[in-house]
């Protein structure tokens, strides 16, 4: 009998524990921290069988197996279990493997930004065909939990660090949305995280590609027969944009000649290039399942886009306030900046050692102003000096929570009648906050606290 080690007590490990223990495997799971949540999940899988050693992570003896969630692999826990030969799985792998027979097909989805709305989407249309789906993986349900129940069909976020530790997945379609740089501290370069990213490709029934962007399309070449996505005309083969239509030239029953009708672009919301993107990819996943294009119109119309993307917090004198906390990274602030046309920016926080130059150098021609914030701030303000020496630009040295009212204050007073304060800080927010939906609230707060002053 396998003996498995799983790593640490987060959603997706305890999980993974569960299902193991449920299954009569014998299960070790390692945690740092005993906090109050991780010792409330350990007695829980106490009581299915499952031993939970707290305190210095080292690995068990005797294990032949190690479940990762995404650890790093030169955390040393698993540098322990690699250097001893131990098995290094992620927990979607684990998941494939435990697949009865017959269950439901995989549609999975990575890339660097959108996953979770692809996803979201993904599943909306999926529904929309009446087959019954689920969102698994990043999104919030761990795979490992969902494999063996009776779905038509799952929805599966992948992230690069699962990518790496998968190796045979093997999905009825997978598609990838972007590759820009971003993790490039736990994959070690960016071709280490595209590789990680391809991994996606390697057994799929249906290879899914972004034909606009370069690394996307170099992954897809390989794979005859694959599917790319453009917000161009759509070359046969392709899903594509013409005028104001969603238009798939590849999952057509005749796809030398013949162009289907998917939905159109006012069927996206909040319709920006990039979620026309987003929605393009979830179309073309649906459709290699044979989804008819009234789904897919029907499944877009019924989305409901997540928190802190995008997300429209009120209208104050004329000026839109847009929280998009979630863009963690340069190539997701580059999106949403991308939307708007006359912008006072609020950015900063943790760069990961992101490069925001040239993010700032296009964002330029449209910004009116710019509040910056978090640790890394300085260099956003140095691009800004260097690309856009015209743009007023106001610094905010505090630390705390509290701050976000001193920035919106300022980018209030930066903008001017028909602007949009976008925060979409192209950072992470974890030296000033719990997580970016924390980031998020404290904008919208700010924004609302704002309105009632000038109401009164
Ligand atoms: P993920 O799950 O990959 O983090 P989300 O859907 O949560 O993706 O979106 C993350 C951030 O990226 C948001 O700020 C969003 O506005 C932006 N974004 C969404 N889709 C795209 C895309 N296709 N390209 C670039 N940025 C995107």
């Amino acid at each position: 009998m396998t003996y498995t080690c799983v790593a640490g007590l987060g959603v997706s490990g305890t999980a993974v524990a569960r299902v193991l223990a449920e299954r009569g495997e014998r299960v070790v799971v390692v945690e740092a921290v005993e906090g109050e949540r991780q010792l409330a999940a350990a007695a829980e899988l106490a009581m299915a069988g499952v031993e939970t050693r707290f305190g210095e992570m080292t690995l068990p003896q005797g294990v032949d197996r190690l479940v990762t969630t995404g650890w790093a692999p030169h955390h040393p826990l698993i540098a322990a279990a690699l250097a001893a030969g131990v098995e290094v799985v992620g927990e979607v792998e684990l998941a494939w493997r435990l697949r009865p027979p017959h269950a439901a097909p995989w549609l999975a989805l990575t890339g660097t930004n959108g996953k979770t709305t692809a996803v979201r989407m993904l599943t909306s249309i999926l529904l929309a065909a009446g087959h019954k789906a689920l969102a698994v993986g990043n999104v919030g349900v761990p795979v490992v939990r969902a494999v063996a129940e009776p779905y038509d069909a799952l929805a599966v976020e992948l992230s690069s660090f699962q990518l790496h530790w998968s190796s045979t997945l093997a999905p009825h379609a997978a598609a990838i949305l972007n590759i820009a740089p971003d993790h490039l501290d736990w994959h070690g370069s960016m071709a280490a995280y595209a590789a990680a990213k391809g991994r996606v490709y390697e057994r799929a029934g249906t290879v899914i590609f972004n034909a606009d962007d370069p690394e996307c399309a170099r992954l897809a070449e390989p794979y005859e027969g694959a599917v790319g996505f453009t917000l161009r005309v759509p070359r046969s083969g392709q899903l594509g944009v013409v005028e104001d239509l969603l238009v798939d030239r590849a999952f057509v029953d005749d796809p030398v000649e013949a162009a289907e009708e998917l939905a159109t672009l006012a069927d996206i919301r909040p319709l920006a290039p990039h979620n026309v993107a987003n929605a393009l990819a979830a179309a073309a996943l649906a459709r290699s399942l044979g989804v008819p294009s009234e789904a897919v119109r029907l499944g877009l119309r019924a989305f409901k886009p997540d928190p802190h993307r995008l997300s429209h917090v009120e209208r104050v004198g004329d000026v839109d306030y847009i929280d998009d906390s979630k863009a963690t990274n340069p190539h997701a602030a580059a999106a949403a900046l991308s939307a708007y046309s006359s912008i006072v920016w609020v950015a900063g926080g943790q760069l990961k050692g992101a490069d925001v130059d040239d993010l700032v150098r296009r964002a330029a021609p449209r910004l009116r102003g710019a509040v910056l914030l978090g640790v890394d701030r300085a260099a956003i303000a140095e691009a800004l000096a260097r690309h856009a020496p015209n743009v007023p630009v106001v610094d905010i040295a505090g630390q705390d929570t509290g701050v976000m009212d001193t920035v919106v204050t300022e980018a209030a007073r930066l903008a001017s009648p028909g602007d949009t304060v976008l925060l979409s800080p192209a950072a992470a927010s974890l030296d000033m906050f719990p997580g970016y939906p924390a980031r998020g609230e404290a904008f919208a707060r700010a924004v609302r606290e704002l309105r009632r002053r000038r109401e009164h």
